[in-house]
C-alpha cells in the first residue's frame, strides 16, 4: 500500500509528489498521458516566479525529474474509479488496481471543444487545440484562434511568428486574458481582432479552408482559413471520483483553499479544483497544500 496516490501528473501532481517524497512518504503517480499537463503546450511562460521565461515542456520536464529524482513512482495509466474501504483507497486503472492510504486527485482538464458541425472530423485537418503543438504546419499560411482566455491570447501570439496572418475570434467584446499579452497581439501587423464573433460554420474539402463567423448582429462573414487553432478553456476531469468527491455543476471538485474534499483521506489539487485563480503557481501551491495534508492524514491512519 502506498502512503499517497498522486492522479495526474501535472504541475498540481509533480509538486505534491516532490512535498511527499520530501517527508519521507511513498508516493505512486498515475498518468493517462503524458507528463506536464495543460502547461506543456504553452510556448513561453512569464508569469511564473524567477523564471522570467521558460517553455512549457521544459518546466514540465524540471518538474518530472525533480519529482522523480525524489523517488516518486510514476505509471502512466488512465485511472478509472476510486473505492473508499474503511479508509483504504483503491485506484482502479485501465490496468490495475493501486491501494494507498490518501490520494489526491489532481487530474486537471480537457479541451473544452467549440461544438460546430464538422469539429471531430477536422482534428488534424486543419483543427488543432494546440498552437505548440501544430503550428509549425502553419508556417506563412492564414489561421484563426477562437477563445479571449490567456490560451487564446497566448497561442495567437506564437502563431502571428508563424503564419502569415492570425485572426482572434472572441465571443465578446472584452479579452478575459492577461491584458499585457492583449497589448502585444494589438501591436502585431497580422493579427485581426475579430469581436462578439463566434465561429458558426467550417467549410473544408478534404481539409478546412473557411470559417463562417457570426457577428452578435447577425451579420455573418466567411474567413479562409488553412487553420483553427480552438482555446476556450477546460473541463475538468473528475467525472470519474464523483462517488468519493462532490462536485459543482460546472464539475468541478469542490475543496477550499485546504484541498479537502467530503471523503477524509482525499484531497483535490490543482486546476479540476473549484477555485478563482487557475494559473500554473496556484496549481503547485495546491499540490504542496493537498500533500501536506495527506502527509498529516497518514500519521493518523
Ligand atoms: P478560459 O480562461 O476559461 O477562457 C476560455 C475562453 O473561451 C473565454 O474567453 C470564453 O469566453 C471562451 N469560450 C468559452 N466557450 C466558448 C464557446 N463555446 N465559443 C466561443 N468562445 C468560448 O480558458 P483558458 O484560456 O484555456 O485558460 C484556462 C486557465 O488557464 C485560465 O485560468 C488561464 O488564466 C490559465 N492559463 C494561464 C496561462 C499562464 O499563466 N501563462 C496560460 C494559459 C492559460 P468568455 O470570456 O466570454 O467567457
Amino acid at each position: 500500500m502506498f502512503d499517497v496516490i498522486i492522479v495526474g501528473a501535472g504541475p498540481a501532481g509533480m509538486t505534491a509528489a516532490i512535498y511527499a517524497r520530501r517527508a519521507s512518504k511513498s508516493v505512486l503517480v498515475l498518468e493517462a498521458k503524458s507528463y506536464g499537463g495543460q502547461i506543456i503546450n504553452t510556448p513561453d511562460i512569464e508569469n511564473y516566479p524567477v523564471e522570467a521565461h521558460i517553455s512549457g515542456f521544459d518546466f514540465a520536464t524540471k518538474l518530472y525529474e525533480q519529482a522523480k529524482g525524489l523517488g516518486a513512482e510514476f505509471k502512466f495509466e488512465k485511472a478509472v474509479g476510486l473505492r473508499d474501504e474503511n479508509g483504504v483507497k483503491t485506484v482502479v486503472t485501465t490496468k490495475n488496481e493501486y491501494e494507498a492510504k490518501t490520494v489526491i486527485l489532481a487530474t486537471g482538464s480537457e479541451n473544452r471543444k467549440l461544438g460546430v458541425e464538422g469539429e471531430d472530423a477536422l482534428v488534424g485537418r486543419g483543427i488543432s487545440y494546440c498552437a505548440t503543438c501544430d503550428g509549425a504546419f502553419f508556417r506563412k499560411k492564414t489561421v484563426a484562434v477562437v477563445g479571449g482566455g490567456n490560451t487564446a491570447l497566448e497561442d495567437a501570439l506564437y502563431l502571428a511568428d508563424l503564419a502569415e496572418k492570425v485572426y482572434l475570434i472572441h465571443r465578446r467584446d472584452t479579452f478575459r486574458g492577461e491584458d499585457a499579452t492583449v497589448q502585444k497581439l494589438a501591436a502585431r501587423e497580422n493579427v485581426e481582432f475579430v469581436y462578439n464573433s463566434t465561429v458558426t460554420a467550417l467549410h473544408a474539402e478534404k481539409r478546412l479552408n473557411a470559417i463562417d463567423v457570426t457577428n452578435k448582429d447577425g451579420s455573418v462573414r466567411t474567413i479562409e482559413v488553412k487553420g483553427l487553432f480552438v482555446a476556450v478553456g477546460r473541463i475538468p476531469e473528475n467525472q470519474n471520483f464523483a462517488s468519493l468527491v462532490e462536485l459543482d455543476p460546472a464539475g468541478y471538485a469542490v475543496a477550499g483553499e485546504d484541498c479537502r474534499t467530503k471523503t477524509p483521506g482525499v484531497f483535490v489539487a490543482g486546476d479540476n479544483r473549484t477555485k478563482n485563480v487557475r494559473q500554473l503557481v496556484t496549481a503547485a501551491a495546491d499540490g504542496a497544500v493537498a500533500a501536506t495534508a495527506a502527509i498529516a492524514a497518514i500519521a493518523d491512519f
